[in-house]
């Protein structure tokens, strides 16, 4: 047996906010096709990697060292590709850095938000952002979106005028459902949001729309905005998130960061990985291409489609999506589950997987829809 295992979680005298509640985490199933965390489908290049050993390396010589806690280079890094992508000059006191965009999101909470204090989002979207305010004890507020996913910016302002957020989540594009909010309708829940309003921007590379940076000096009291080099930048396994806010805003962060968050291996990783950003970002056309021809496809064999600006899609509609999902996954293609009734999301991926991805859509069109 298990030493200690005479006991459950119930047993313990944990926080009443997290009695009862579950761990966040998608399968991680080994199956020939994996469409389900919206990663980039494509392997980094062999330049890329052989850069990232080659720094891992030359950095391993001072692994006695702590880190450098504010990882300069790295936000500098960081900073002129936002500016490039952006168009907005910022330097690296306009950047934050940590491991993964849910570790930038905790941070935020810890600094903004906490026990007596709420956050608002509108759902279905991203579910970490309640798992997050549970963990950091700050009271969650969930606003509702419309009917068709998108934002109602008409009722969110009235939820943020009544309830008065300490901070407001929007997901742009939105994760499940792929669709953008405006600079225009952000630029209103900015002006009416009594405080922070963090603008989850993991995937905005696949987007048009621009981003919410060009917001920060109209509102530095109010405005960030969180990024990821898990998606677009094919580096999930990195954990490389960051933000981007008045530099006001990043001394508050430092106030709640553990000192040397992050290590001298994922800051050298990190700065490799920038260093190739031309060349992954060039998949990112691809994968829009794919995600283009993924949603005719579905459109063509009946389902029901939600524009998305991501990589990723929210289809349906199933009479019974847990049956449907269980289905794809007996046919080898694991997809997403994300609670909405009839709804699941696919992750775009290479060429194959979509085509394989597809032939079990047309099995299922048939008989699940
Ligand atoms: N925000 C959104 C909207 C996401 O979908 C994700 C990843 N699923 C994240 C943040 C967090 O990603 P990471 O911690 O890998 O940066």
């Amino acid at each position: 047996t298990i030493p200690g295992s005479q006991i459950t979680v119930e047993d313990l005298p944990i926080r009443d906010n997290l009695r009862g509640k579950s761990a966040y985490g998608a399968p991680q199933l080994k199956v020939p096709v994996v469409l389900n965390t919206n990663e980039n489908p494509h392997p980094p290049s062999q330049a890329l990697i052989d850069d990232v050993a080659e720094s891992v390396r030359e950095a391993a010589a001072e692994l006695h060292r702590y880190p450098d806690r504010d990882a300069v280079a790295l936000r500098t890094d960081l900073a002129e590709y936002l500016s490039k992508a952006t168009g907005i000059h910022l330097t690296h006191d306009n950047l934050w850095a940590a491991n993964g965009s849910n570790e930038i999101l905790q941070q935020l909470l810890q600094a903004f938000a906490g026990p007596g204090r709420t956050a608002m989002g509108f759902v279905p979207s991203y579910s970490m952002h309640p798992i997050i305010s549970d963990g950091t004890d700050t009271t969650w507020l969930p606003a509702k979106r419309a009917n068709d996913f998108g934002l109602d910016i008409d009722y969110a302002l009235v939820e943020i005028e009544t309830q008065k957020p300490d901070v407001v989540f929007v997901t742009s594009p939105n994760n499940p459902t792929g669709g953008s909010t405006t600079i225009e309708d952000l630029r209103r829940i900015v002006e009416t949001a009594p405080g922070i309003v963090i603008v989850d921007e993991a995937y905005a590379e696949f987007s048009a729309q621009p981003s919410a940076v060009t917001l920060i000096d109209e509102f530095p009291a109010k405005v960030v905005v969180s990024r990821t080099m898990s998606k677009a930048f094919a580096f999930a396994g990195g954990r490389l998130g960051y933000l981007a806010a008045s530099p006001a805003i990043i001394e508050a962060i430092l106030l709640v960061r553990l000192p040397y968050h992050l290590s001298v291996v994922t800051q050298a990783a990190a700065r490799a990985a920038l260093r190739h950003a031309d060349d992954t970002l060039a998949g990112v056309a691809a994968i829009i291409a794919e995600r283009t021809r993924v949603v005719a496809g579905l459109k063509a064999l009946g389902y029901d489609v939600i524009d998305s600006d991501a990589n990723f899609v929210l289809f349906g509609r199933f009479a019974d999506a847990p049956a449907s999902w269980q289905r794809y996954l007996d046919r080898g293609v694991l997809i997403r589950d994300v609670g909405i009734p009839g709804r699941l999301r696919v992750t775009i991926g290479l060429a194959g997987e979509n085509d394989a991805f597809l032939d079990v859509s047309r099995e299922l069109a048939a008989t699940d829809l």
